[in-house]
This record gives C-alpha cells, structure tokens and sequence, in this order.
C-alpha cells in the first residue's frame, strides 16, 4: 500500500472519528430552549414568596422542589436567585411552547423600569451554568411565542445583545 493512499485513509478516519464524536455530544447533551419573563410588577417589591402563592392560586403544578412557581428561576430586584423548578424539569410558565424548556423570571416591570445590576450578574451566571451543564439551543423572549409585552423592552433588548454568547 502506498503512503499515499495511507494518509488518504487516516484523513477519512479523523473525519469520521470527528463526526462521531459531534453525534454523541449531540445526543449526551441535550441542550434547551431557554425563555426569559418580568413578572410585570414592581422590581423591588416583588417577592418569591408572592409569585409562589400566585401562581398556586392559579393552579399551577407543584414541582419536585415543592413550589407552584411556574419559572424555574425567579431573580427578585436584590438579584437572589429563587429556584422553583430544578433544570431537568421543564418551564410552566410558557403555554404556548409544548416543548421542554427553561423559564427564568425577573421580577420588575422591563417596560417602564431598567433591570439592577445584580440582576443581571444572577442571570449571567445563571445562563453561564445552563450553557455549561447542557448547552442553551435558543434563548428568547416570552413575546416570541405569545402575544404579550413579557419580558419587557428592557430586558429584551439586553437578551437581543447579549444572547450570542450563551448559545452554543
Ligand atoms: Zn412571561
């Protein structure tokens, strides 16, 4: 056998090797749809604990960790992350999207208001870890999939400038 064809042959097989591996990554990891909301209401006067109770007024499921909280993150206006749903469940908080997906919820009114910096740090560091543990296949807005003003023009054109870097 010549060289030449040799290294043909190697060429192919890195190739597949690299493809194969592609495969796997894409079936191991399954990365999410990832949805951001505001709550609509004041950012510094909204609790978790109101949200929660709200939401359980309305029916929503109790999730695994024992809340009604249809987001699985709720950051209040101190940028404490509230988690009501672990991330291997999905989102309540988007009917209109059937499939599987992560709700994080800022508390605030992002039409009228300007998110804290803190907030912000949260939901950076937040989207970080779910880039990390699955990888984000999109991240959009509630208004994406229904009628409504959620997340807020605010905070949707910081998700518009900052989204390139949490997909990958
Ligand atoms: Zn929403």
């Amino acid at each position: 056998m010549s060289v030449e064809i040799l290294k043909k042959q190697i060429a192919i097989i890195t190739k597949l090797i690299k493809l194969y591996q592609m495969l796997l990554r894409e079936i191991l990891n399954k990365k999410v749809d990832v949805i951001i909301h505001h709550t609509a209401t004041d950012r510094d006067r909204t609790s978790f604990e109101a949200i929660n109770r709200g939401h359980k007024n309305r029916g929503y499921s109790q999730s695994s960790l024992g809340f009604y909280c249809a987001y699985n993150c709720l950051i209040t206006g101190d940028g404490e992350e509230h988690w009501a749903r672990s991330l291997d469940e999905s989102g309540h908080a988007t009917s209109a999207y059937k499939g599987f997906h992560i709700d994080i919820c800022l508390c605030g009114n992002f039409m009228r208001e300007r998110m804290s910096n803190k907030q912000i740090e949260s939901l950076t560091k937040v989207l970080d870890r779910i880039k990390k543990k699955s990888g984000i296949k999109s991240l959009r807005g509630h208004r994406n999939y229904y009628p409504t003003l959620c997340p807020g023009q605010n905070l949707y054109n910081w998700m518009l400038e900052n989204k390139g870097r949490f997909l990958n």
